[in-house]
């Protein structure tokens, strides 16, 4: 790679920290089939979180109308800025600054910020997300019911898009090496894939029932009626109305969840 990090890290005199995600892509064929999936055309604005020493920022800067990056770590902001003039460096965090319009999202994400990150980029208007996450986190966004890997976060995942993992990328891609291998992730929104009344109120059932997803639906609810009653004795009155109620959250399909959350009149804000 023309651009191996461990050589511009070494040349600016930086330690990666660990605890930032900072992770360098040193495998340029992983680079390249990452730029691929991700389809960038002449016309795309591309967002990308967490350039780093921008790897995948030349390579999507050489495809893209325009580029914009978010980098928290000032050092790689100002390097980025030196070497890669054509694109726009936001120096901040991603969780925090506003984000411009895009059509593509390409990153190789700090894998502390994963589950915000991905739940911001999913309440955005884009075209298509291809994003690296570690190998784990990318299995519960795509797991079963039933499965111990099913979570708030699949059913967050599946109700706003067409997610599919792409490849597993081993962990010696990456400098300093993770302990665990990672995935290529591919993110294209849609409308939810069964019908969906009230996207907030499912929200909030989603929220309070995989506080306890080990336990029944009505004893989830039970817990958490604060969000959708005034008195207990409100929410016990509305729960024979509930259906799946003696089932196990983790087992619920997001349709069925989608059916509880019509049963509950009112999630109080
Ligand atoms: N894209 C580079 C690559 O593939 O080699 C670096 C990826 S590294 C896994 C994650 C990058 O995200 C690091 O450069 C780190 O400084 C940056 N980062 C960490 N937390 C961030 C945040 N909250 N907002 C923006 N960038 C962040």
């Amino acid at each position: 790679m023309d651009d191996d990090p461990r050589q511009a890290l070494a040349e600016l005199g930086i330690r990666p920290r660990r605890s930032l995600g900072q992770h360098f892509l040193i495998d340029p064929r992983v680079a390249t089939r990452q730029i691929s999936h991700a389809r960038i055309r002449p016309s795309d604005v591309v967002l990308e979180i967490g350039p780093g020493l921008g790897v995948l920022t030349r390579l999507l800067a050489e495809r893209a109308k325009r580029v914009i990056a978010i980098e928290s770590d000032r050092r790689f902001a100002a390097y980025l800025r030196r070497r890669l003039p054509q694109v726009e460096v936001i120096q901040g965090d991603a969780l925090r600054v506003d984000w411009p319009r895009f059509d593509v999202m390409t990153s190789n994400l700090p894998y502390q910020i994963s589950s915000p990150l991905t739940f911001r980029l999913l309440d955005h208007a884009f075209d298509r997300a291809v994003l690296m996450y570690q190998w784990e986190f990318a299995r519960r966004m795509r797991a079963s019911p039933g499965t111990a890997d099913y979570s708030r976060l699949t059913v967050g995942v599946y109700r706003r898009a067409a997610c599919e993992i792409l490849e597993r990328v081993p962990r010696n891609a990456f400098y300093p090496q993770p302990r665990v291998d990672s995935a290529l992730v591919s993110l294209i929104p849609r409308p939810a894939p069964f019908p969906l009344e009230d996207p907030g109120r499912f929200d909030a059932v989603v929220d309070s029932l995989f506080a306890h997803r080990r336990k029944t639906v009505e004893n989830g609810l039970r817990l958490g009626w604060t969000a959708f009653a005034r008195s207990r004795e409100e929410l016990e009155a509305l729960l024979p109305s509930v259906p799946h109620r003696t089932r196990r959250v983790g087992e619920l399909s997001p349709e069925e969840i989608a059916r509880i959350a019509e049963a509950i009149p009112m999630a109080k804000g």
